[in-house]
């Protein structure tokens, strides 16, 4: 998967990953909760930036867990010879967990049902590795506070199960001194309360990236960032987050046109001088939304310099003005932003949206990934 970087040829759209970035920000996230366990937070092909390199960067820069949503998420990585602690917690409830259990990963129930499941699946002689989910306030999954009670005592008295942990989940994390934070804090007290009064003694998890950065009193045991590790920044504080992903492309064809001449479908924009064109072989179905078009900068030659017209499904056009690129320059669509290109996060202001949906929508087939420090 991991797609070399021996090829000559200029990529049409290409996504490279800094795996050194990936390890910056997980020794800088595991420096910030010391006391606790780290776990890498890698749903989602490791939010678009491939599950496995960044599994293997983030276990060598000293995270102890890895987090998937699924249990096929997680199966692919074990499978891929990744032996770290392995956390799912999020499957429909045609989901054969036995395979999970055989490959020694941890499961998360939020009801009866669940774990009735997860407990069926678990071969004679064995036990499931289970966390057992309290809804703190967020109101997706987890166990509601008037279902906790029995929720605990049915694990502690289900002897297929090990009850590994409790965990939840916050609303507004990323709003620091938001009052849900400690409303949430609270109930999930009062929820350990409940399962050690159950004869349980489970170990603790609660914070996502921004609870990490913000809030040490709630690292408890394991700490589960994710948005943080590929380098951005959930906090309106400034932390020394360093992001993964660079989306780049080149430069395939380069024209002057006159005052007048408009571009792209629709003509939407027209050229108010003469100008240099460069063309861009990288649309929307390669990551780069329509609805930027008029409204987004690439880096090419040194300089921001504008979308000019729509961006078609294949390819943009940039307004180069009298600066003459050449066929086969470099284009970064974004990146890390130290060298004046845009951000992801500057794409997702511009979109109303997050910064993950960007990094996450970059997995797509015609798109190359490319991994920078890899050392395995
Ligand atoms: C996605 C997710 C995280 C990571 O959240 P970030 O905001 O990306 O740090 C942690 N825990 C759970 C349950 C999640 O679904």
């Amino acid at each position: 998967m991991t797609s070399s970087s021996s090829h000559g040829h200029r990529p049409r759209a290409q996504v490279d990953i800094d795996l050194d970035a990936i390890r910056h920000n997980l020794t800088l996230l595991g420096a910030r909760a010391p006391g606790s366990e780290v776990m890498a937070v890698v749903k989602a092909d490791a939010y678009g930036h491939g599950a496995l390199p960044v599994a293997r960067a983030a276990v060598e820069a000293g995270a102890s867990w890895l987090g998937t949503c699924s249990l096929g998420e997680a199966l692919g990585l074990r499978a891929a010879g990744i032996t770290t602690r392995l956390f799912s917690w999020l499957d429909t409830p045609d989901t054969d967990f036995a395979p999970g259990i055989e490959a020694g990963i941890d499961l998360a129930a939020s009801s009866l049902g669940e774990l009735r499941r997860i407990a069926d699946a678990a071969k004679a002689g064995t036990r499931a590795r289970v966390h057992l989910k309290i809804d703190t306030g967020l109101s997706r999954n987890g166990c509601p506070p008037s279902a906790w009670a029995a929720l605990v005592e049915a694990a502690a008295a289900e002897p297929r199960v090990e009850v590994v942990a409790i965990w939840s989940h916050l609303a507004c994390a990323d709003e620091p001194g938001h009052p849900s934070i400690d409303l949430q804090a609270k109930r999930f007290a009062d929820a350990y309360d409940t399962a050690r009064a159950a004869g349980l003694d489970p170990i603790r998890h609660l914070a996502n990236s921004a609870a990490l950065l913000t809030r040490p009193d709630l690292h408890f045991d394991v700490v589960r960032p994710g948005i943080a590790v590929y380098g951005l920044n959930p906090v309106p504080q400034p932390e020394d987050l360093r992001p993964a992903m660079t989306f780049r492309s080149s430069v395939a064809l380069v024209k002057r046109i006159e005052a007048g001449e408009s571009v792209s479908y629709g003509h939407t924009w027209t050229a108010a001088r003469d100008t240099n064109l460069a063309l861009v072989p990288a649309g929307y179905a390669d990551g780069v939304p329509r609805s930027l078009s008029g409204r987004m900068d690439v880096l090419l030659g040194g300089q921001r310099r504008p979308v000019a017209g729509r961006i078609c499904m294949d390819q943009l056009v940039v307004d180069c003005g009298d600066y003459a690129p050449a066929v086969g320059d470099e284009v970064v669509l974004f990146g890390a932003g130290a060298h004046g290109e845009p951000t992801a996060r500057e794409w997702a202001d511009e979109l109303g949206t997050i910064d993950y949906e960007i990094v996450t929508s970059m997995y797509r087939p015609r798109v190359r990934r490319r991994y920078l420090g890899d050392r395995s």
